[in-house]
């Protein structure tokens, strides 16, 4: 059984909406389909979960909202139309207006419902259009599939662990299964979405709770690849990664899916399979626990802006037991996550993004190090960017490591910092942010170009 999941673009208008249907069914074992909401059909139209959260935003501050729904119905209705099943936007019209209208006391749980319906809506019609086609398929609501979600501290989605078991019963549903990403419910039925492009963690979940055997990903490219194809031109195509390689380049800044979405079938061992819904008979790229070929040393590379350093300068800080679990003490106790800790003799460095500091956080975070560790100095620079060079195959080679850094310094890129874990599958270095694009030209055009 494999899990199909088709994002917004592939379900932007029924012209792409016919070619997800005639990929589901080409592959019997492409049981349960999980559908985004209609994205942009043009680069300057506007996905169907921002017309609602403009719906809901409309009604949050007390305006009227009739505009902004109209702007939703008429995406659905043009659908509806094209694919000849006039008689579905009855159902998808009375319920957007029903969750736009309902009285509500939380505005977050009241925004959470009105941005679910893009997929709530998909899902109905896509099950209606291959109905109407002859291929049975059901919708399937999450709250009635015992998709349950609650919120963590920080107010994110998180599945519930008997959701897993719920979902399993999708296994046994005879018809084909089409079931709307991006959210699910709490135990006390009030629908909860994950962040933005959830969607792909719905289908994970799927995955994993049906022990699918791989996880299709449809998109709108034929691969991931090695680099930014903005960056560079005809850039290297990936056709396999593993999860830990697709993981770190993530980190710095590779945009595939979503960031929690690994996770459900990485700890099953489900691959997942990216694939193209313009372009179905391309390999795609996927995504596996292990790897025995390489066709490149390096897998990918990827740089991020938006770092901030502080470096804690303490003589004879070496020999202070204790000295970095205080420094780390600190950190947490002001809710700040750090990402690396580069550290000299008498020196360390946090590494954290600029995103989860204020000023008023960093002036308290560097007054209690001063304070309370007693340091010599403490120095907070912000203008930092991570460049990640990523390979499995880097394992086994020498010498990579002087390749990149004599590149590097060729085109005169100061490194602030170099960064190799003991795993030995990626480098790192910290770099000016305005050198971040430079920096992954120059390392591409030595690492992949041999
Ligand atoms: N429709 C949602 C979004 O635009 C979720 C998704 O497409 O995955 O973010």
């Amino acid at each position: 059984m494999k899990i199909a999941k088709f994002g917004g673009t592939s379900l932007a208008n029924a012209f792409q909406i016919r070619k997800v249907c005639n990929i589901v069914l080409a592959d019997p074992d492409r049981h349960i389909i999980v559908v985004s909401a209609p994205g942009k059909r043009t680069s300057d139209d506007i996905k169907v979960t921002d017309l609602l959260i403009a719906v809901a935003k409309a009604r949050l501050a007390g305006d009227s909202y009739d505009e902004e729904l109209d702007a939703v119905i008429a995406r659905f209705k043009e659908i509806t139309d094209e694919l000849g099943i006039p008689e579905v936007i009855g159902e998808i019209t009375d319920n957007l207006k029903e969750i736009a209208g309902a009285p509500y006391t939380d505005n977050v749980a009241y925004l959470d419902s009105v941005k679910a319906m893009g997929e709530d809506s998909s899902a109905r019609l896509v099950a209606a259009f291959l109905t109407k086609e002859g291929h049975p398929a059901v919708y399937c609501n999450p709250l009635k599939c015992g998709l349950y979600l609650e919120h963590d501290e920080a107010g994110k989605a998180r599945i519930l662990g008997e959701s897993y078991d719920n979902l399993e019963n999708l296994k046994y549903e005879r018809k084909l299964c089409i079931f709307p990403g991006f959210y699910g419910y709490s135990k006390d039925g009030q629908i909860i979405t994950f962040s933005r492009g959830g969607s792909d963690i719905t289908g994970s979940i799927l995955a994993g709770a049906v022990g699918a055997e791989c996880y299709e990903n449809w998109t709108d490219v034929d691969n991931v690849y090695a680099v930014n194809p903005n960056l560079v031109n005809n850039p290297f195509p990936i056709k396999e990664i593993t999860y830990d390689e697709m993981r770190e380049l993530a980190y710095a800044g590779f945009q595939v899916l979503h960031e929690e979405a690994l996770y459900p079938v990485f700890v099953r061992g489900i691959p997942v399979h990216i694939k193209n819904t313009n372009n179905p008979s391309a390999p795609g790229t996927k995504i596996v626990a292990s790897r025995s070929k390489y066709d490149s040393l390096v897998t990918g590379i990827a740089g991020e802006k938006g770092f901030m350093t502080i470096t804690i300068d303490k003589y004879l800080m070496n020999h202070e037991i204790g000295f970095l679990m205080k420094l780390l003490k600190i950190f947490t106790e002001e809710g700040i996550s750090i990402e690396h800790i580069p550290s000299g003799i008498d020196s360390v460095t946090i590494i954290v993004r600029k995103k989860y500091m204020t000023d008023e956080k960093e002036q308290i975070i560097v007054n209690r190090i001063k304070n309370e560790l007693k340091a010599d100095s403490v120095h907070v620079e912000k203008d930092l960017a991570i460049v990640m060079i990523v390979g499995q195959g880097m394992k086994k080679s020498v010498g990579i490591m002087a390749r990149a850094a004599s590149a590097l310094s060729n085109a005169g890129i100061n490194l602030k910092i170099v960064n190799q874990g003991a795993s030995e599958i990626s480098l790192m270095f910290g770099v000016s942010e305005a050198y971040t694009d430079y920096a992954v030209r120059v390392l591409y055009k030595e690492l992949f170009r041999y």
